[in-house]
């Protein structure tokens, strides 16, 4: 479904009426509702990770010989995959859906931008035809791209329909490059030149400590009131309002740290680095610095809102293994050993400088090193000096945040 080029997605929500009678619709999303639970159960009885070919040879003739359609069948075996992989990387129990809802494929429906009208095919040879209602301009936006897939939903009587779109994008061709580095307490941006040379240095200060410290304070609640706590209403209203002010906190975080890259790369027209964080599962770096569960999910939300800011934006968005970069001399490979204030000093070369820094310019080298479409050789290193700081450092998040231009005087060269 995904090609190899990069895309932007974005869904359009809108209510949606039946012209007609609803009830093949109803039906048909029972129908699709008890379809995804019965492969659910099944796929959980298993116990083990199936391949796409897998689950289509254990459910799609079942699925079709109940009235489905070749692409609905393959929706729901795929759907129902997905609910089972997330709850099981949660440690959660097996999902039991009580919601009406349907994810149909794009042979399966037909959608008139022009008219808002969107026509469906359902079970049994049934068709109904719905008119979406929102606002001209909101529409407009999506004149083209290409739309792949819906989602149909029946909610308090009403139904509604999310059509996903999405656009490849013609990445602009970068004159720099922005590697960022995320950590517990700060996420640190290196914009340098193609050639190797720094341009600027950035460091925003991240809320994490304060979200962990309500995690902490949630758990020690639910612990204090083990099992019971979910039926104390006090109690549980409690948790949920901490867990939902750390949600606002890191999303709101994310969305300004977004933006603020976005900004940056725009102006910079820098190809922007990441950390691929399923690598840094994978090679448990840093395990012993942070709780890497409360960390990733952090890291995940922040990432995902720099990708879409910047892929928003037509910038390339590249992710980097990040093994070894806060471990290796930038300047002749070694190892590094810590000296005091996370700064890190190469007992080879005597290079010095700040871990973070370090990590920024390693990821940009590792990213040369791939893609050397322009011949770079090696990192001309103007990296500063340990007692130099990147700004938005000192002081505290709201005060970097809020104003942009203050904390923007870093190393401009
Ligand atoms: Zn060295």
């Amino acid at each position: 479904m995904r090609g190899e080029e990069p895309v932007v997605v974005e869904a359009l929500k809108a209510r949606a009426l039946p012209e007609g009678s609803c009830d093949k619709l109803l039906e048909f999303l029972r129908l699709y509702r008890d379809a995804v639970q019965i492969v659910v159960d099944r796929i959980w009885s298993i116990n083990k990770k199936l391949s796409r070919r897998k689950l289509h040879r254990l459910f799609y003739s079942n699925v079709v010989s109940t009235g489905f359609r070749a692409h609905h069948a393959k929706e729901i075996y795929i759907y129902a995959n997905s609910l089972v992989d997330s709850a099981r990387s949660n440690g959660g129990r097996k999902p039991v859906l009580r919601k009406l809802s349907a994810r149909i494929d794009k042979y399966d429906y037909r959608l008139d931008l022009d008219n808002m009208t969107l026509t469906l095919k359902l079970h049994s040879d049934h068709e109904v035809k719905l008119k979406l209602v929102t606002s001209r301009d909101r529409v407009e936006k999506f004149r083209g791209w290409s739309n792949y897939e819906i989602v149909v939903k029946y909610e308090d009587g009403e139904f509604w329909v999310s059509v996903y779109f999405r656009r490849a994008i013609k990445p602009v061709k970068p004159r720099t490059v922005m590697a960022i580095d995320l950590n517990f307490d700060n996420i640190t941006l290196a914009i340098l030149t193609l050639d190797g040379r720094l341009v600027k240095l950035k460091r925003f200060k991240t809320p994490y400590r304060k979200i962990l410290t309500r995690r902490i304070w949630i758990e020690r609640i639910q612990k204090k009131y083990s099992s019971s706590w979910r039926f104390i209403r006090g109690v549980r209203r409690v948790v949920e309002r901490h867990g939902e002010r750390t949600r606002n906190i890191s999303w709101d975080y994310s969305h300004k740290v977004g933006d603020l890259v976005a900004e940056l790369a725009i102006r910079y027209r820098s190809a922007i680095i990441l950390e691929d964080l399923e690598k840094l599962r994978e090679n448990n770096k840093r395990g012993k610095r942070f709780n890497k569960k409360l960390g990733l999910w952090f890291y995940r939300r922040i990432q995902f809102c720099i990708e879409y800011e910047t892929r928003e934006r037509d910038l390339e968005v590249i992710k980097i293994n990040p093994k070894g970069t806060s471990s290796k001399c930038p300047r002749c490979g070694s190892k590094l050993i810590e000296n005091e204030n996370r700064v890190l000093r190469c007992r080879k070369c005597g290079f010095t400088g700040d871990r973070d820094v370090i990590a920024t310019i390693n990821l940009y080298k590792k990213y040369v090193s791939k893609h050397s479409r322009c011949g770079v050789s090696g990192v001309a290193l103007n990296a500063p000096k340990p007692n130099e700081n990147p700004s938005g450092m000192q002081g505290n998040r709201d005060e970097a945040m809020k104003n942009t231009s203050s904390c923007m005087n870093s190393y401009e060269s």
